[in-house]
């Protein structure tokens, strides 16, 4: 087959004749939406509001057997195709431009088996829509910090939230998949049934296929007891150095953030955020001797919450369709010299809802073996996001820049990326995505040479074929 082409548009599709598409569009149970459609532009829109790209066909996909013939088109038609879970993804790689978005979105539904613990999960769900649902057994799984990211693009690449201390990642909790591999055959992976797949879909992102289920073991997750608590920026520094030295310390049963942002009066906080899943004495009792103590706090709203609730808690400051910018690297440590960069660097920030955060690996995710999964890097013990947000499309330059100049300050001191906060392939080069799966890049290769020799699915974190 020779190199994939996109399929341009100009009102309609050009290089697929009329009777193609009609034929495909019969068989999708979900619907193909064309640029001349009603909804089409809602459709091709994703959570950063500074994409705008326009795929010449969106397949609607309502099932496996959807999603099979969505990638049986692409790969007979030689057409670029991008895969949207949740949409959230920062260079928005779930929307091409021409060629076929294939677009889960509107399946949603989560199945939970309370004796055995465990849930399987559409590829369309947000966390949001798991959580809600496994928390009515009072169950849950790691899964993102913020409820209305997408479950599938987020484990795919690692998975990390409020219940990871304990846990592990989200991929590290996938029991199952089902998908769709790029010759159109519907397969299972996990431990007995395409083992190299398994391991290759836990951390490898959208390289393998469209995935159209997965199968988490869940855990009790009762009650919370964390929150937020709030210090000034003049007390930023000591906040910083206490949570570093805390951190090689931290119990399973604590996760946390630490972060720079401005309340909506304008004030520039520090501010940590907490999810306890245990006992809540032990759990008071430990925030008296690090959070509350780090420095003195300006307010504290640490106590019992809702798991739920703390899955919304910065719902709000990554609402969706603002333009967002992203940098993260990978630390061991917070060197004192991170910690300048950053406390400086957020004095000069140039939008007000721009936030800058550790959000904290290590515990469970480190006591993997590192060949475990196709995640690349479990000796990390905080991921450090510039997390650059504004409305204004004049001043977008302005922005990404302060992110791009605070990314390259610190990363004398990272020790690799994660993939999932990635940026664009144009913008970062592949090193950067080779650098986020660290010793298991030749492994990966291998694979994808195996499940995907033409490179179809290369609108994504691309691992690029070589046969092993
Ligand atoms: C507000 C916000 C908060 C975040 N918080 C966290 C966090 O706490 N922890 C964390 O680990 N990450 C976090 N992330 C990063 C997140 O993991 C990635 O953005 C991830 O790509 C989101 O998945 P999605 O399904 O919403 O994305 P999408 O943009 O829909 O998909 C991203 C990519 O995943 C692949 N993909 C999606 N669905 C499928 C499928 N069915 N089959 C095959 N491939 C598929 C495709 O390659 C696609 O390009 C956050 C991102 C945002 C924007």
């Amino acid at each position: 087959m020779s190199e994939l082409r996109a399929v341009t548009i100009g009102g309609s599709t050009v290089g697929l004749s009329q009777a193609k598409v009609d034929s495909f569009r019969k068989q999708l149970q979900g619907g193909l939406v064309l640029a001349t459609d009603h909804g089409y532009d809602a459709l091709r829109k994703v959570w950063n509001g500074q994409i705008d790209r326009r795929p010449a066909l969106i397949a609607r996909v309502a099932g496996a057997k959807d999603i099979a013939a969505a990638v049986n088109f692409a790969r007979d038609n030689e057409l670029l195709v991008s895969v949207r879970g949740g949409g959230h993804n920062m260079p928005g790689l779930a929307v091409c431009d021409g060629g076929l978005m294939i677009d889960c979105n509107s399946l949603r539904n989560v199945r939970i088996d309370p004796v055995n613990q465990r849930a399987s999960a559409d590829p369309g769900c947000t966390w949001w829509d798991f959580d809600y649902q496994t928390q009515s057994f009072a169950l849950g799984t790691p899964g993102g910090a913020v409820s209305h990211t997408g479950i599938t693009g987020l484990t795919l690449g690692g998975g990390l939230g409020w219940l990871s201390g304990k846990h592990g990642l989200s991929s590290d909790n996938v029991i199952s998949f089902e998908i769709v591999t790029p010759d159109g055959k519907l397969r299972k992976a996990n431990a007995d049934e395409n083992p190299d797949l398994y391991w290759g879909l836990r951390g490898g992102g959208g390289n393998f296929g469209v995935v159209t289920q997965l199968e988490y073991q869940l855990h009790p997750v009762g009650m919370m007891y964390g929150g937020m608590i709030l210090y000034t920026f003049d007390n930023a520094k000591d906040f910083f150095k206490g949570y570093r030295d805390f951190l090689p310390s931290c119990p399973d049963e604590l996760t946390t953030f630490a972060g720079l942002f401005k309340l909506p009066d304008g004030t520039t906080v520090a501010g940590g955020i907490c999810a306890y899943n245990g006992d809540h004495a032990a759990a008071n009792k430990l925030m008296d001797e690090t959070f509350r103590k780090f420095t003195t706090p300006m307010a504290d709203m640490l106590g019992p919450i809702p798991y739920c609730k703390l899955q919304q808690l910065i719902d709000e400051q990554t609402a969706p369709h603002r333009r967002y910018y992203v940098k993260s690297n990978l630390m061991r440590t917070i060197p004192d010299e991170v910690i300048d960069i950053i406390v400086e660097g957020y004095s000069k920030v140039p939008s007000p809802l721009t936030m800058l955060a550790f959000q904290q690996f290590g515990n469970a995710i480190g006591r993997f073996p590192k060949d475990a999964t196709a995640f690349g890097h479990r000796d990390a013990i905080v991921e450090q996001v510039m997390f650059s947000c504004w409305t204004d499309p004049a001043e977008d330059d302005v922005n990404k820049q302060w992110a791009r100049e605070l990314s390259d300050l610190s990363s004398p001191f990272a020790h690799g990326h994660y993939v999932n906060q990635t940026g664009s392939l144009e913008e970062e080069g592949a090193d950067r995505v080779q650098a986020a799966y660290g010793d298991n890049w030749e492994r990966l290769a291998a694979l994808k040479a195996k499940y995907d020799p033409m490179n179809l699915l290369r609108h994504n974190q691309n691992i690029k074929p070589v046969a092993g």
